[in-house]
């Protein structure tokens, strides 16, 4: 954790615009905001994102994220939400190719390219989900998968200046399992991506620029050995970010050891 942790919940398609807006209330109150030492990021589904991102303007530290983007600015993709009208609404990260998109919607490794691009140009932070299935982790192949994954997100991606990407590596059959994979194990996967990603970026770009996150059955008991762990940037929470309580002890667990 040498870098300030940032943890990010995503609430997928959970919680209505009253719900959201309370839950962030609410953790809002208990001082669960993002400060030196923790960065926090909540991603309500689309219908929710205008309420809650006028109750963050008024009076929190937490910061604004959707579940995904379209990867055209403007025109005839009806439906579809573009990069410009999340920054519009204080939108500062976009989560891209999570499992669920990749595994219900079809979404393929060249659209999450895609979509990252159109994330980047728009001066807004792509959350990149990486993972291997369980299939490809008993046939031995999760570093090939995960390798793939980014090396077809990232090629050509140009960053600028303010540019920042972070890579959620995602053990996608863990995700809501309630059975996080063991800490150790994850860095041992985040030592294999930094090392990809120094192939490409230099090593001041992988310190100021890039992140990498892990996600899968994180809860308030297990955090801190995720936190604790030198290559492990952040955590990405489905379940465990929908109930207050839960979710206030989950960010406080990693306050504490920050
Ligand atoms: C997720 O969907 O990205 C996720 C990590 O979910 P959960 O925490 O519920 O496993």
């Amino acid at each position: 954790m040498p870098k300030k942790p940032i943890i990010i919940a995503n609430w997928k398609m959970n919680l209505g615009v009253r719900e959201s807006v309370d839950l962030v209330k609410a953790v809002n109150d208990q001082g669960a905001v993002s400060n030196n030492e923790v960065e926090i990021v909540v991603c309500p589904s689309f219908t929710a994102l205008a309420s809650v991102s006028d109750s963050l303007h008024l009076k929190s530290d937490i910061k604004l994220g959707a579940q995904n983007v379209f990867w055209e600015y403007k025109g005839a993709f009806t439906g579809e939400i573009s990069p410009l009208m999340l920054k519009e609404l204080g939108c500062e990260y976009v989560i891209i190719g999570h499992s669920e998109r990749r595994g219900h919607l079809g979404e393929t490794d060249e659209m999450v390219h895609k979509k990252a691009k159109a994330v980047l140009d728009a001066g807004l932070i792509p959350i990149i989900c990486v993972g291997e299935n369980f299939d490809e982790r008993q046939k031995g192949q999760k570093d090939y998968v995960i390798m793939k994954q980014m090396n077809q997100a990232l090629e050509g991606l140009r960053l600028s200046e303010d540019s920042k990407i972070i890579i959620a590596y995602e053990p996608v059959w863990v995700i809501g399992s309630g059975q996080a994979i063991e800490a150790e194990e994850a860095e041992h996967t985040h030592i294999i991506i930094e090392s990809y990603l120094l192939d490409i970026y230099s090593p001041d770009t992988l310190a100021k620029k890039l992140r990498v996150i892990y996600g899968g059955s994180v809860d308030k008991n297990n955090v801190a050995e995720f936190i604790g762990q030198k290559t492990i940037d952040g955590v990405l929470v489905g379940g465990a970010s929908l109930k207050v309580e839960e979710f206030v002890g989950l960010i406080k667990a990693v306050q504490r050891i920050a």
